[in-house]
């Protein structure tokens, strides 16, 4: 039998939770050297960053369990109590909390669900502000961060960015509509923090952001991948040489773009930019999690730093959820350690990757994941047996020169029942088809293993993306 939540408990652990929260807050206002914003907080021994960890997971479990009502079934169901989750090693006695676990709670306690530690008096004396995921799952999901929250994602979100080189001097395009994801808003909050200036880009065309490049001259442009290529395209029509702008760096978020090779290059080239990446999910914002450094580009690979004093990251096998050894691949799992609203325990965010604890050239010692990220586990794709992510077609379709920047992978399935894949892709030598396809088609068989028809378009016949690419159109029979 469940015990009622008790104020006077809920009040302690809240207070326990958040004067532990500001006890690692080191550095808040400003870059403690050049090269890092807080070297005590990101150039600290492993052992060091456990204990900050484990300071923080000792809180969060009675605040979790005194104030979600989630969290308190939670716990009651699987016979632990919060002293029971005190380390970083006790994690793994809490199995993995999915999305379709956070999808039912919401579904029975609509609009929010219970996971939060908020009540609504809470929220009222806090303020706060909504975002939802982007729903590539089911229906999209909210969340509300407080006001305290914002707070802590400035100053982790500033120094993500600080780390990759964004500095006083910089100027920033935002360039987003404004709309409830996540990943825009942390970028801005981040750049208020650290006073660097502010462009914001929703409301208009690419032909007016390209204005706005041209006659404001920012140094950076944040938004999507396969936004920052479709702005660069639409410059080059416009006879405006992306690369002779005033942009140096593209910071990218919502889609995966380091992990994939040709992307990456391919952005760096029209821009003569380099790319840097914000990695994280809305259920364990607000932090971004994953962030670029100076040294995640080099010769043998990509990689990105996971901000391990703010969240704890591990990696559980995609079948039994069981952890994953660092070195080894798995599914990204993530606690988050600096939310008093959404202070998730173990959300299964779902993109593969390796963890490497050793140090970077870079100075910090935060994990980093190799390879960075390519993908969600919910967005790969089964067909005839093989198992393949969208990032790997993609760098396929890249990989032949003179390909556009817009695909699609269409799946059907045939009249004698057979699921087939078509990926449709537009070149300028559309009237002479065949060497083309079958550059495509051999690349496609190299690199994801699968027989898979191409067809090849006139320029200009896929639609644009304006925000988040969507490549693939499944409408194979059930
Ligand atoms: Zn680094």
């Amino acid at each position: 039998m469940a015990t009622q939540l008790n104020e006077t408990r809920q009040n302690d652990t809240r207070a326990h939770w958040l004067a532990t929260l500001a006890t690692y807050r080191k550095d808040f206002d400003a870059p403690s050297n050049p090269r890092c914003w807080s070297p005590a907080l990101e150039t600290c021994s492993r052992d060091e960053l456990a204990a900050v960890q484990n300071a923080k997971l000792a809180a969060l479990a009675p605040f979790l369990y005194e104030n979600s009502p989630f969290y308190r079934r939670r716990f009651d169901r699987l016979g632990l109590l919060p002293s029971d989750i005190r380390t970083v090693e006790d994690l793994p006695k809490w199995p993995v909390v999915d999305k379709a676990e956070m999808m039912a709670d919401a579904a029975e306690h609509p609009p929010y669900g219970t996971y939060t530690a908020m009540t609504e008096d809470v929220w009222a004396e806090r303020g706060w502000m909504m975002f939802s995921s982007s729903g590539s799952t089911g229906a999209p999901r909210v969340f509300r961060y407080s006001q305290i929250d914002r707070e802590y994602w400035s100053w982790a979100n500033a120094r993500a960015l600080h780390s990759m080189g964004i500095r006083k001097g910089d100027t920033v395009l935002a360039l987003a509509g404004f709309g409830p994801h996540v990943f825009i808003w942390g970028a801005v909050a981040a750049l208020f923090h650290m006073g660097i200036p502010v462009l914001p880009g929703g409301g208009m065309d690419a032909k007016a952001r390209a204005n706005v490049i041209a006659r404001f001259k920012p140094t950076v442009i944040a938004c999507t991948p396969s936004y920052a290529l479709y702005l660069g395209r639409t410059m080059q029509d416009l006879g405006i040489d992306p690369a002779a702008s005033a942009v140096r760096t593209i910071l990218v978020g919502g889609e995966p773009a380091m992990g994939i090779d040709a992307t990456r290059e391919r952005l760096a080239e029209l821009w003569d930019a380099r790319v840097v990446e914000f990695y994280g999910c809305t259920e364990a914002s607000p932090h971004c999690g994953g962030y670029s450094c100076a040294e995640s580009v080099q010769p043998d690979g990509v990689s990105s730093h996971l901000m391990e004093d703010v969240q704890i990251w591990e990696l559980v096998d995609p079948e039994d959820r069981t952890p994953v050894a660092f070195g080894e691949r798995g599914l990204t799992v993530c606690t988050c350690l600096n939310s008093e609203s959404s202070p998730q325990l173990r959300f299964l965010v779902g993109d593969y990757t390796t963890l490497d604890a050793a140090p970077c050239a870079c100075g910090r010692t935060h994990v980093r994941a190799l390879g960075a990220f390519t993908g969600r586990a919910d967005d790969l794709i089964f067909l005839r047996g093989i198992k393949m992510f969208p990032a790997q077609i993609e760098q396929a379709v890249r990989a032949v020169p003179g390909i556009g920047d817009e695909f699609e992978i269409v799946l059907a399935t045939r009249d004698d029942g057979l699921d087939v894949m078509t990926v449709r892709v537009e070149h300028a030598q559309h009237a002479q088809a065949a060497a083309i396809i079958e550059q495509v088609s051999g690349e496609l068989r190299s690199r994801c293993e699968v027989r898979a028809a191409v067809e090849v378009l006139a320029p200009n016949t896929l639609a644009k993306t304006e925000f988040k690419a969507k490549r693939v159109r499944d409408h194979r029979k059930k």
